[in-house]
């Protein structure tokens, strides 16, 4: 088999077979394909979409690149959950204590930055100390003793996906259903949770722009989660501005702090409820979402979600003085705050313009394993539908000089469109697909 063939095959909108997907996975996992070539296929695949059959032959293919986690010997139930990806998104660092604080077990393999949306792993690396690099002994040793593990790729889980995470992230080849589907499901099976609850984001801020798209999005990765014996759920969730107000790694890991304090804000908190609330129910610790969503609330206000996350940090070598104190945070040395021109309603947020400025900013990545700024982001004041008066803080700039922060203010002023008339505020959800 030739690499070029399989290119030029797919390139041509023909179907790939079992042994190329194979061929081309395990030769790019074992270093035996380079980059520019499989940076050609992507964009291939891209462009020509994926038959359902060979988007199933690709997760599969992508799962069994490296172990795949039995963690029946560690807990009877483990529940997993997964964001497509959204800008803002800090979900994981609230519903995922709440729910291991609950006493259902999570182990979660996340992501970094891809494109314009922030990863979990980048967001945790602001905690000095904290270690994303679990071998599967020390997943499976943290999951038996503390219930909660957030860890990356470089354990020996679908490798496949960790290598082409990075390719796709700086080749413009991420807003494509078979490669997310892909993404997200070899990981979820390779972690082994019995139940997985995917967080589907829909709008300007996610990589499906239409509702019908991230639907299709939805309904693959229940259909193969299924097909391989997982409980799964997927919540249509709306992206169309940022979740929460900040947007930037530490900013971002103080936000979620301050959630699990119960003084975020209301959306973030709402939308962690209902994703830790799912979990809990499709876990079979609560009958129904609702009871879920219950409990999740309850963790929260009873400090006992912020308690395992404090755990979480220690358990992976993080300094938690950081959790205890926010101030220790370092700052990004400019910090410049917007006022609005003129007075209206905020009626729509460009929230990829906006996830693209923190990356911009150093927050996120231009080229493969770039290091990036912790400190750096946006903070958003308003919600869509608020009424806005001239003179009143739009949004706050934290750079690593003054002529970035004046060049992100620019485009995020860019990134905002405000109206006369009143505006609808956004929904949180559209739809639950099981
Ligand atoms: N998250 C992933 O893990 N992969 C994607 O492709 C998108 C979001």
């Amino acid at each position: 088999m030739r690499m070029v063939e399989i290119i030029e095959k797919k390139r041509d909108g023909k179907r790939l077979s079992r042994g190329e997907i194979e061929y081309f996975v395990q030769g790019y996992t074992a270093g035996e394909i380079p980059d520019y070539q499989v940076a050609a296929l992507l964009m291939a695949i891209f462009f020509q979409g994926m038959e359902d059959g060979e988007v199933r032959n690709l997760t599969l293919t992508m799962a069994h690149s490296g172990e795949l986690l039995d963690l029946s010997d560690v807990a009877k139930v483990v529940v997993d959950k997964h964001s497509t990806g959204g800008v803002g998104d800090k979900v994981s660092l609230v519903a995922v204590p709440a729910v291991a604080a609950a006493g259902l077990p999570v182990g979660k393999m996340s992501g970094r930055g891809l494109g314009f949306s922030g990863g979990t792993l980048d967001k945790l690396e602001s905690i000095p100390g904290f270690r994303v690099d679990l071998s599967v002994e020390e997943f499976k040793h943290q999951l038996k003793e503390i219930g909660i593990v957030l860890s990356g790729q470089s354990l020996s889980l679908a490798p496949a996906d960790g290598k082409l995470y990075a390719l796709r992230d700086v080749t413009g080849t991420v807003p494509s259903l078979p490669l997310i589907v892909s993404s997200i499901m070899s990981k979820k099976i390779a972690a082994g949770a019995n139940a997985i609850v995917l967080d589907v984001k829909v709008g300007s801020g996610a990589f499906m722009k239409t509702l019908e798209q991230a639907r299709a999005l939805a309904e693959a990765m229940v259909r193969i989660g299924r097909e391989v014996g997982r409980r799964v759920a997927a919540h249509l969730a709306d992206m169309n501005q940022p979740l929460g107000h900040a947007v930037g790694n530490s900013l971002e890991v103080i936000e979620a702090l301050a959630t699990l304090r119960g003084q975020g804000p209301e959306d973030l908190y709402h939308h962690a409820l209902r994703i830790a609330g799912d979990m809990l129910h499709l876990g079979g610790v609560c009958e129904d979402l609702e009871a879920g969503e219950a409990l999740a609330g309850e963790m929260i206000s009873s400090g006992r979600a912020l308690s395992k996350f404090r755990q979480l940090i220690v358990a992976q070598g993080g300094d938690p003085s950081y959790v205890d104190d926010v101030s220790l945070f370092p700052r990004a040395p400019v910090i410049e705050t917007v006022e609005a021109a003129g007075d209206g309603y905020l009626a729509a947020v460009a929230a990829d313009q906006v996830g693209m400025t923190v990356v911009m900013l150093g927050g996120g990545r231009e080229k493969k394993g770039d290091p990036i700024d912790h400190r750096v982001g946006v903070v958003m004041h308003a919600k869509v539908g608020d009424r806005i008066e001239k003179g009143q803080p739009l949004f706050t700039v934290h750079a690593r000089s003054g002529d970035e922060a004046e060049r992100a203010a620019s485009r995020v002023s860019h990134a905002l469109r405000l109206s006369s008339e009143p505006v609808e505020p956004l929904p949180l959800f559209y739809d639950r697909i099981i």
